[in-house]
């Protein structure tokens, strides 16, 4: 099975390397040399239990993850995760306290508000510790300048990219704006693995596998052993805090090595051959390198060009590594450079539906050279369009 290597920006589901492809069309239809494939194969086999494994050992090195934390996927995305999350943080602190508590959120971007607005939806009590709304989401101020954290706080939840908007946290809050005991949660849908981190500073991160690392179907979750214990159901009906699902319930998923209910092996096994070539290439570090270098390259190019390309993420700190966003003076210019990049096969550059313009994604498996030939159409469009 062979296919020309695309150049494809799209923000997710995202590519993935040609080789990890090959390989899983061929684990379909048959693993490991028996007639039925990877697909087929009952979620508690022998085979089945191994990519699981091999999976959470790949994170586990990737992340140098301490034995503090515990790695688990369950199914239902990212979306998934703004509900999990708010249900399983509530009770372990229902456990810890005896109170219902609160939540910290950061509005960063559409998909920080979505998550905050999901946890009030489900009748938990939400605090906006910052909210960049009134700056189009264009800036992350530092964290002097946010509300403080009032106590009874459970967690802090931040979106670590926003995906759609391109803005990324480059450090985290340290225990001049985390009081003790509130616990750092991190969606990290669009960018894990992309840089390396800290794990052990974090109380829990999530993140859909369908950009950066895989397909969608699986949601991976690392997570603060000592956040896997909850109050009991009947406490939390006493304290009238929502009990959590059980396809969702965290310390249920956990004991049951993520397979409680029928987790989806072949696209585990998608990522486990995705872990297993990014430690073949050097791991996190090296992989961070790269995206750096394409980031750079990038961002210079559009703005050697102020009269023609905008950065909607106007503080340079801040922006994302993995989604470039830009926009040119008008619509149709827009339309043209999205036009005239595909007759270049240079694919998946409109912007998200809600905000328009243009974005580059440019996640791990898209490479120095794809970004190298968006680099020479952004130069050569801005020869011939500008005035
Ligand atoms: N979080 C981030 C940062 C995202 O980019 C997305 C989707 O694009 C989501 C969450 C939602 O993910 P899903 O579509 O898997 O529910």
């Amino acid at each position: 099975l062979e296919r020309e290597e695309p150049n494809y920006f799209g923000a997710g589901p995202a590519l993935l390397p040609t080789s990890v492809l090959q390989q899983a069309a061929y684990d379909l239809i048959t693993y490991e040399g028996d007639n039925i494939g990877i697909g087929e194969i009952s979620h508690r086999s022998k085979p089945a239990i191994k990519v699981i494994d091999d999976t959470k050992a790949n994170l586990t090195k990737l992340y140098n993850i301490p034995d503090t934390h515990e790695v688990f996927f369950m199914q239902g995305g990212g979306t998934t995760g703004f509900s999990s999350i708010a249900y399983n943080l509530f009770a372990n602190y229902a456990h810890k306290t005896g109170k219902k508590g609160k939540a910290a959120y950061a509005v960063t971007g559409s998909w920080s508000k979505k998550s905050a607005e999901e946890a009030e939806r489900l009748g938990f009590d939400v605090d906006i510790v910052v909210n960049t709304k009134s700056e189009k989401y264009g800036t992350i101020p530092p964290y002097s300048e946010w509300k403080p954290i009032d106590k009874d706080t459970a967690y802090l939840y931040v979106c670590d990219n926003e995906t759609v908007h391109g803005v990324e946290f480059k450090d985290i809050p340290g225990p001049d704006y985390l009081s003790e005991g509130v616990e750092l949660v991190a969606d990290m849908s669009s960018n894990i693995l992309s840089k390396q981190i800290d794990v052990g500073k974090y109380g829990l991160i999530m993140a859909g596998a369908q950009k950066n690392i895989g397909l969608a179907g699986l949601t991976i979750y690392i997570i603060k052993k000592s956040l896997l214990e909850q109050a009991s159901d009947e406490t939390l009906r006493q304290l009238n805090i929502p009990i959590v699902p059980i396809a969702f319930h965290y310390p249920t998923v956990v004991k049951n090595n993520s397979a409680y209910n029928t987790i989806p092996i072949f696209t585990c096994h998608i990522l486990k051959l995705v872990t297993d070539k990014l430690i073949e290439q050097g791991g996190v570090p090296a992989i961070e390198k790269i995206n750096q270098e394409k980031a750079k390259i990038l961002y210079e190019a559009l703005q050697a060009y102020p009269d023609l390309y905008s950065l909607p993420v106007t503080n340079p700190k801040v922006r994302s590594n993995m989604n470039v966003v830009f926009r040119l003076p008008n619509e149709e210019l827009e339309a043209k450079f999205i036009k005239q990049a595909g007759e270049k096969k240079l694919a998946g550059l409109k912007g998200h539906r809600s905000v328009g313009g243009m974005r580059a994604s440019i996640y791990n498996a898209v490479t120095l050279d794809s970004v190298k030939l968006l680099v020479e159409f952004v130069n050569d469009f801005a020869k011939a369009n500008s005035a």
